[in-house]
C-alpha cells in the first residue's frame, strides 16, 4: 500500500524546512521526492513537469537575484504550492445555476462514494439559500436506497421522487424529471445507483439515464480516501458520461485527499464542494489553494476564518476581526470561538486548518472526547462574569475557586482552561502578525 500523497509531500516539505542548506544536489534530490510521490498518485506527467521547471526556474532566478541559496526554501515552498494548485485550478468551470429555469443535475459514483448523502447536502445548500430544489430517487438496486432518500429529503424539507414499485431506473428518472420540470422546480437532483459487482451494467444503466434526462450537469462523486485507486475509478466514469464537477467525501477525521489531485487530472473537472462529514451540513466549498495547503500541512488561515465567519453571527464578525487584527483576545472571545467549534461539528476539519496543528490531534474516535472537553469549558466560562470574560488579566486564585464551584469542576480544570486560553491568545498574537489583508477583507464581508 503507498503512502497517501499528502503525507509524502509534507514530509518532503518539512525536509525542505529543516535542511541547513539548499544546493542543487538537495534541489535535485527533494523534486524527485515530489515527482514521484506525484506521479504514483497518477497526476499527468505534464502537471509534475511544469511543478518542476517552475521551481527550478524560479530558484535560478532568486540565484541571480540573491547570489546565494539563504531564503529559499519559502521560494520552493511558495512554489509548490502554487503549481499544485494549478493542477486544481481547471480550465472547465462548474455549470452556474440560473434562477427561474429547471436544471437537471445527475449524481453518479460507486456504491457507497457518498451520493445519496452528497445530493442531500448538496439539496439543502441550495434550498438554504432560497432556491426550490428536488431530489428524485432512482437507485432501484439498493434495498432501502428509497426510504434513505426520502427520510433525507423529509428533514431538509425538500421535494421528492422515488417509486418503489417501478424496476427500471430509466423510467423513474424520466417521471420525476417530468414532474418537477412541470412544477418548475430551479435544482432537479437525481440520485443514481452504484454497484460493485457488475459495472458494465453500472456504466449501461447510468449512460441509458443520462440520455433520457439529459442533465445540465453530471457530478462524480468520490470516496477520498480510497487513494490510489481514484485515478482509474474517474477515468471510467469519465468515459462512461460526461463529468462536469466532482464532490469528493469523507474528507473529515483522518483526511487523505491525494486523490482529489487524481481525481482532477482522471476527470479534467473541477472539485466543486467536499464531503467532511455525516451531517447534511458537512458539506464544504472547494478552494485549491486552502486544500493544498491543508494537504501538505501547512495550515491555513483564510480558510479557518472562512469557517469560522460561517459560523459566527454577522453581528460577532467584525467584533472577533478586530480582536484579531489587534491581537487581542479574551476569555470571551475564546468562548465565542468554542461555542462556534460546537457549532460547527467536525472538530478534526476546524483543527486541520490551524496552523501548528493538524486533524491528528484529535485521533479518530477522540473527537467526542475533544467536544466533551470543551463543552466543560464553556460550562465554566458561563459561571464567569461579564468583566471576567472581558478581562485581558490573568483570574486571581479567589475568582478560580468561585468559578469551579460555580460549574460543578474543580479547581485544576479551571486552571486548564486557563493554561488553554493563554495557548490560544499567544497564536492569536502571532495570527495577527501574519495575517493577510485578503482574508481579513473576506472576513468582513
Ligand atoms: P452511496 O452508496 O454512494 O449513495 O453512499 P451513501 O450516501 O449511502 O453513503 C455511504 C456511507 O458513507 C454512509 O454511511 C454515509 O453516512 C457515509 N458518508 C457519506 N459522506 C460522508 C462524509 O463526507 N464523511 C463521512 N464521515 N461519511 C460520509
Ligand atoms: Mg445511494
Amino acid at each position: 500500500v503507498l503512502a497517501d500523497l499528502g503525507s509524502k509531500l509534507s514530509q518532503t516539505l518539512k525536509k525542505i524546512t529543516s535542511a541547513s542548506k539548499i544546493d542543487d544536489v538537495f534541489l535535485t534530490e527533494v523534486l524527485n521526492e515530489i515527482t514521484m510521490a506525484l506521479l504514483s498518485a497518477d497526476v499527468k506527467f505534464e502537471h509534475v513537469a511544469r511543478l518542476t521547471t517552475s521551481v527550478r526556474t524560479q530558484v535560478t532566478l532568486f540565484m541571480k537575484k540573491e547570489g546565494k541559496y539563504t531564503n529559499m526554501k519559502k521560494i520552493i515552498r511558495q512554489t509548490v504550492v502554487e503549481e499544485l494548485t494549478n493542477i486544481l485550478n481547471t480550465e472547465k468551470t462548474p455549470y452556474e445555476f440560473k434562477r427561474g429555469k429547471s436544471q437537471v443535475v445527475m449524481f453518479v459514483g460507486l456504491q457507497g462514494a457518498g451520493k445519496t448523502t452528497t445530493t442531500t447536502k448538496f439539496a439543502y445548500h441550495y434550498i438554504r439559500k432560497g432556491w426550490k430544489v428536488a431530489l428524485v430517487c432512482c437507485d432501484t438496486w439498493r434495498a432501502g436506497a428509497f426510504d434513505q432518500l426520502q427520510q433525507n429529503a423529509a428533514k431538509i424539507r425538500c421535494a421528492f421522487y422515488g417509486n418503489p414499485k417501478e424496476k427500471n431506473p430509466v423510467t423513474i428518472a424520466s417521471e420525476g424529471v417530468e414532474i418537477f420540470k412541470q412544477e418548475k422546480y430551479e435544482i432537479i437532483i437525481v440520485d443514481t445507483s452504484g454497484r460493485h459487482m457488475q459495472e458494465d451494467k453500472l456504466f449501461e444503466e447510468m449512460k441509458e439515464i443520462n440520455e433520457a434526462i439529459d442533465p445540465e450537469e453530471n457530478v462524480f462523486v468520490m470516496d477520498g480516501s480510497i487513494g490510489q485507486a481514484c485515478y482509474d475509478q474517474a477515468l471510467a466514469f469519465r468515459s462512461a458520461v460526461n463529468v462536469g464537477s466532482v464532490i469528493i467525501t469523507k474528507l473529515d477525521g483522518h483526511a487523505k485527499g491525494g486523490g482529489a489531485l487524481s481525481a482532477v487530472a482522471a476527470t479534467d473537472s473541477p472539485i466543486i464542494f467536499l464531503g467532511v462529514g455525516e451531517t447534511f451540513d458537512d458539506l464544504e466549498p472547494f478552494e485549491p489553494k486552502s486544500f493544498i495547503k491543508r494537504l501538505l500541512g501547512l495550515g491555513d488561515i483564510s480558510s479557518l476564518f472562512k469557517t469560522v465567519s460561517d459560523a459566527i453571527p454577522k453581528e460577532k464578525q467584525t467584533e472577533l476581526a478586530k480582536t484579531l487584527k489587534e491581537g487581542k483576545f479574551t476569555l470571551r472571545n475564546m468562548k465565542d470561538q468554542f461555542q462556534s467549534v460546537l457549532n460547527m461539528g467536525s472538530l478534526g476539519t476546524v483543527m486541520s486548518m490551524i496552523p501548528g496543528m493538524n486533524s491528528n490531534m484529535i485521533p479518530k474516535g477522540k473527537e467526542k472526547e475533544a467536544s466533551a472537553r470543551i463543552k466543560k469549558f464553556l460550562y465554566m466560562m458561563d459561571s464567569m462574569t461579564e468583566a471576567e470574560l472581558d478581562s485581558l488579566k490573568p483570574l486571581n486564585p479567589s475568582r478560580i475557586r468561585r468559578i469551579a464551584r460555580g460549574s460543578g469542576t474543580s479547581i485544576s480544570e479551571v486552571s486548564q482552561l486557563i493554561e488553554e486560553y493563554k495557548r490560544f491568545s499567544k497564536m492569536v498574537g502571532k495570527m495577527s502578525n501574519m495575517q493577510d489583508p485578503k482574508a481579513m477583507a473576506e472576513m468582513q464581508r
